[in-house]
């Protein structure tokens, strides 16, 4: 059996504590045998602060964690990638998904665009969603839940469709703070979820929603449920931002994987995918 997590931050976000290497310790207490790295790649400058790390820093990373990969390499496996906002943001250097040290890119949406619900640019008019500040989640009642849900889904559609991403990241993040959609959307998951596993992309299994309002974990068991029946692959992570929560809630994530029937989870080497025995 192989326990995997691939959703593990860094200092360099600026709202992460601990150091790596303590990071790669706790995993290794935690049977863990491979161990991704998913920082936030960087957005625009005004935007980032916080949030992610700067563009220059890009570098500083992938050093910083190819180092620990060297030395942790008889006990764990390390692998590099980036969690990245869909869409796009020329912040992160499109290089990077043609790198060969680079083993994943996730993507993620964190930001709905206000105003137009346009997807054009990612930065203008965003409103991170997920920021737990009571001005921000009070942005929620302004709204038709219904829409933001619409203009949600359609951007984690597009990001799949783009093939650019090789696992998408808290699939329904969107009810962080108990948002319910109003409407069954399950017509509107299955075709995201054809559409995956057509490109092959997996959806991670995100403990992390356990310790947020919502209680539970990313994305919720009808959706899981979806994705078996659809031949989609699957990955863990507890989207780590301390050494403390790595590998959170992980025997209770596998019980419930191998409840709705999943046999394997995924690896990912070099931007390749590969089948892992629960
Ligand atoms: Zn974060
Ligand atoms: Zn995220």
């Amino acid at each position: 059996m192989g326990l995997v997590n691939y959703h593990n931050h860094t200092y360099l976000c600026g709202h992460a504590s601990g150091n790596p290497e303590e990071y790669i310790i706790a995993a290794i207490k935690k049977g863990i045998s491979e161990f991704g790295f998913s920082d936030h790649a960087p957005l625009p400058e005004y935007l980032r602060h916080g949030i992610t790390m700067s563009s220059r820093e890009t570098e500083t990373y992938i050093n910083m964690i190819s180092k620990l990969a060297q030395k942790y390499a008889d006990q764990i496996e390390i692998r590099i990638g980036f969690e990245v906002d869909f869409p796009l943001c020329d912040s992160f250097d499109q290089k990077y998904l043609k790198d060969d040290r680079i083993d994943f890119i996730m993507g993620s949406c964190h930001f709905i665009n206000l105003g137009s619900y346009d997807f054009v640019d990612v930065a203008a008019n965003a409103w991170g969603f997920d920021n737990p500040h009571p001005n921000s989640i009070s942005e929620f009642d302004k709204h038709d839940i219904n829409d933001l849900y619409n203009h949600y889904y359609t951007n984690i559609y597009e990001l799949v469709n783009s093939r650019i991403f090789d696992i998408v990241g808290h699939f329904d993040l969107l009810k962080i703070f108990g948002h319910r959609p109003k409407k069954d959307l399950k017509p509107t998951i299955q075709k995201i979820a054809q559409a995956m596993f057509k490109h092959n992309v997996a959806a991670e299994i995100n403990t992390s929603g356990l310790l947020k309002p919502v209680n539970e974990m990313y994305p919720s068991e009808d959706i899981i449920e979806i994705f078996f029946e659809n031949n989609v692959p699957i990955t863990l992570g507890s989207d780590s931002h301390s050494p403390q929560t790595i590998g959170y809630a992980f025997d209770k994530a596998v019980k419930l994987i191998k409840k709705i029937g999943y046999t394997k989870i995924s690896g990912f080497k070099k931007r390749k995918r590969y089948d892992i025995n629960l």
